[in-house]
């Protein structure tokens, strides 16, 4: 520990984050790295605790070594720090920058202070690595002469091609869109990771000896059954991507969009033609509601404030998280709280109203004669005291009954596991919750030489658990192909 009194000097500072009128005129990252100076009293924070709660399973998937590196920043030890944080994280990079960071919620100065700004020590320690040139491409040694299919370039998919070509293995990765990263492409928007980080991250794999295979979908341009065939192991990480829908009356209007149609297109246009080639949704001078809270609905907010939407209205069918930590949700558990996020602030600036609202159900969506979307009839509603064991119920309040004008509607209410495809063709077990069936820690499907990790294995998660599993799905397949396995899972 570098500075015993460090957390009681300095206050918790996390980046800052450009002004909403200004950011929300550009899909630029929004994040402001703070300068060396400050960094470092921040990771004079850190108490190096004799049990650092930031590390275990209450805190970070990937148990990163936190005490460590954030002795390290306070010292100005960069490149020490950066070794300490490649060892259990592939992408810091990316997490640094999108994750919720469970880590701070468990952190123990955060029982009675703000706690370390882990998050943003971590995305300090792998940008300073970049410009430092020590992200260059480390090819294995030595080959196995051992074959691994993985499907899909999500951070599940891209952390297990890390992690078995670093023990030798020959990977081909294969990709059905046109470019890698999956929802860190495509999915996540450029103003929270800018899409340049996962090129340059992806460049170094292939030149480290992944094969990565673009546009091609497997089931579709390739079988499964082919894979299977010709790999010693194929590992299926192909995500949630199937979304949950709303099927109201009058879901068939034009206007009704799934949020990830919305976001893909979105960042596909951005990177191919700046939003010049027409082939994006736009939002511009359009009355937006989004279904559905959380990252994918607030990511929506924000694409639709810089396309110069109307208005931007997101309703919740659950009731208002609080702002501060429940006592049902103590430390150290990582607790359900109201967020301000980038997108809820831009539209509150754009709009002069924070665009949530909370009990609300969608009953039906209106349309003129031409089958256009006019707007949405719902109902509030209240939620039941939740009985142990049940799910909590609601019901609707009479005469809350509303109109809400609308020319666009994202959906983005969740996603309910993998496309049914190539588990059909494999005869795959899949759970009750229509994901493959494997377990965590063994990753093995119920076909032979056959994994999964990442959300087609766990449902809808986070990248830092993506890549978590990618990790442990590597593990084990190297274990099964060499019966020993010197990866750290
Ligand atoms: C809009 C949105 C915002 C999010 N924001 C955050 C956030 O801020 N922080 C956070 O931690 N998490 C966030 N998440 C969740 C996070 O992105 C996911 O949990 C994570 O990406 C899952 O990783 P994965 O590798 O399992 O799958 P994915 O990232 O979904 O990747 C799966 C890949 O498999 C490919 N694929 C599927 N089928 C095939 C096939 N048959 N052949 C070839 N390729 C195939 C897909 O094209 C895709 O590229 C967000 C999710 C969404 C939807
Ligand atoms: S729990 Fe917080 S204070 Fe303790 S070691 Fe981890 S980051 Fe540092």
């Amino acid at each position: 520990m570098g500075k015993p009194t460090g957390f009681m000097e300095y206050n918790r500072q996390k980046v800052s984050w450009r002004d909403p009128s200004e950011r929300s005129k550009d899909f630029k990252e929004f994040q402001v790295a703070l300068d060396e100076e400050k960094r470092i009293e921040q990771g004079a924070r850190c108490m190096d605790c004799g049990v650092p709660f930031c590390q275990s399973s209450y805190g970070c998937p990937v148990h990163n070594i936190i005490p460590e590196w954030n002795d390290q920043v306070y010292q100005g030890r960069w490149e020490e720090a950066f070794w300490r944080l490649r060892k259990t994280n592939n992408f810091p990079e990316f997490t640094g920058r999108v994750c919720p960071a469970p880590c701070e919620f468990a952190c123990v100065l955060g029982i009675n202070e703000p706690a370390v700004t882990i998050k943003d020590n971590e995305c300090a320690i792998i940008d300073k690595a970049w410009d430092a040139g020590l992200m260059i491409p480390r090819p294995p040694v030595k080959r196995s002469g051992k074959k691994v299919a993985v499907v899909g370039s999500g951070p599940a998919g891209l952390a297990a091609a890390d992690e078995l070509n670093n023990a030798g293995h020959q990977v081909t990765l294969f990709e059905r869109e046109d470019r890698l990263g999956g929802l860190l492409m495509y999915g996540i928007p450029n103003m929270k990771l800018d899409k340049g980080l996962v090129e340059k991250r992806t460049n170094i794999m292939a030149q480290e000896g992944v094969e990565f295979k673009t546009g091609v979908e497997v089931g579709k341009d390739i079988s499964a059954k082919d894979l299977v065939k010709d790999f010693d192991a194929v590992l299926m990480a192909t995500g949630a991507t199937v979304p949950r829908d709303l099927p109201a009356p009058g879901r068939e209007a034009k206007g009704i969009h799934f949020a990830m149609d919305f976001l893909t297109k979105n960042t596909k246009s951005l990177l191919d033609s700046n939003l010049s080639d027409g082939k994006n949704i736009s939002a511009k001078g359009k009355k937006v509601i989004v279904i559905g809270g959380g990252d994918t609905g607030n990511d929506c907010i924000g694409t639709s404030v810089r396309h110069g939407a109307s208005s931007v209205v997101n309703f919740e069918l659950l009731p208002q998280p609080p702002k501060e930590r429940p006592a049902d949700q103590p430390w150290p558990f990582f607790p359900r709280l109201e967020k301000d996020d980038y997108g809820h602030q831009e539209a509150a600036t754009a709009y002069g109203k924070d665009p949530r609202e909370y009990c609300i159900l969608t009953k039906e969506f209106l349309r003129d004669s031409q089958g256009n979307l006019i707007g949405i009839k719902t109902v509030r509603v209240e939620w039941e005291k939740p009985q142990p064991g049940q799910r909590p119920g609601f019901k609707e309040v009479p005469g809350s009954e509303e109109t809400w004008e609308a020319d666009l509607v994202f959906l983005a209410m969740g996603f309910l596991g993998p496309e049914a495809k190539i588990a059909e063709d494999l005869k795959i077990e899949l759970d009750g919750r229509s994901n493959y069936q494997s377990n965590y820690g063994e990753y093995k499907t119920s076909v032979d030489k056959v994994y999964s990790c990442g959300d087609a294995r766990r449902g809808q998660s986070l990248v830092v658990w993506a890549i978590n599993e990618g990790r442990g799905a590597a593990k084990a397949i190297d274990l099964a192909l060499e019966g020993s396995s010197s990866l750290l899972g």
